[in-house]
């Protein structure tokens, strides 16, 4: 059975990557975008498989995510899979930034990252249930748990996803749908570019044993387990994507 998928924030980066390893598993998926229509499009038509398609929505629109989610469900005829991947990182080092960049960073990154996932996650729990069960796979952070000092909205809307990703797979069960999170360390993409190639390069680079940051493509593998069938009693779990990086007990 080919799964109707709808990827968050996909035509780039980690959510390319997350609905390449979905088409490249048979599935059907929308590509969600913001404003990337284009990009957004070219990803649907690069990926393996046919039936993809693309929808919009600012994250931070409620009734933007409501139709977004709904007009995929409809297309793809079917909904499974939700994958809450759209995200911000947006700095804000609280000893320089102004207390009107403080408010408007932190009213974006919790509206994208935080209310944004809610939002999607309530309005596709309908199409799950009438799809007889799914999952839901929320995209998180290592700066959840090892803090984020020049981006301290982006460390708390990641460890309140977190809490959100555990209380759903307890509410949610019950109709068979699973939900999980990866918690990435620094990624290969544009959002980790400026730091990547930046003074701190290296020094990110060491914090992993590895001596490398993760490859989209790994975090998708976790998500694409978490969302399966065989990963169902994983629910309520979070899987650490960092090269051992940080250690949480
Ligand atoms: P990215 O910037 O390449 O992709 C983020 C995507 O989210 C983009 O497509 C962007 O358009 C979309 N997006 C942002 N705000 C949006 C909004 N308001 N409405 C709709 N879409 C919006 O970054 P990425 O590295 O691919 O990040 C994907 C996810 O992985 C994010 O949730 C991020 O927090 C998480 N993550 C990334 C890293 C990293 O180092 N790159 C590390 C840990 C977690």
């Amino acid at each position: 059975m080919r799964r109707g998928v709808l990827v968050t924030g996909a035509s780039r980066g980690i959510g390319r990557a997350v609905a390449e390893a979905f088409a490249e598993a048979g599935d059907r998926v929308a590509v969600h975008c913001k404003r990337s229509v284009r990009e957004a499009g070219e990803v649907a038509a690069s990926l393996p498989g046919d039936g993809h398609l693309t929808v919009r929505a600012d994250m931070a629109d409620a009734d933007a995510v409501r139709r977004a989610v709904d007009e995929a469900a409809e297309r793809l005829g079917r909904l499974d899979v939700l994958v809450n991947n759209a995200g911000v990182f947006l700095a804000h080092p609280p000893l320089t930034t102004s207390y009107e960049q403080w408010q408007a960073t932190w009213s974006e990154t919790l509206a994208t990252n935080l209310t944004g996932a809610a939002n999607a996650t309530f309005c596709a729990v309908p199409h799950l249930v009438a799809a007889g069960g799914g999952a839901v796979v929320n995209v998180s952070s290592r700066g959840a748990f090892r803090g984020e000092p020049d981006c301290p909205a982006y460390g708390a809307s990641k460890a309140a996803l977190n809490a959100f990703g555990q209380s759903m797979a307890v509410a949610l069960a019950p109709r068979n749908i699973r939900v999980g999170t990866v918690a990435p360390g620094f990624v290969e993409t544009d959002m980790a570019r400026s730091v990547l190639d930046g003074p701190d390069g290296d020094a990110v680079r060491r914090q992993s044993p590895f001596g490398r940051v993760a490859r989209a493509a790994e975090v998708a593998a976790a998500v694409l387990w978490l969302a399966s069938r065989e990963a169902a009693f994983a629910s309520g779990t979070i899987i650490d994507v960092n090269g051992a990086s940080y250690l949480r007990s």
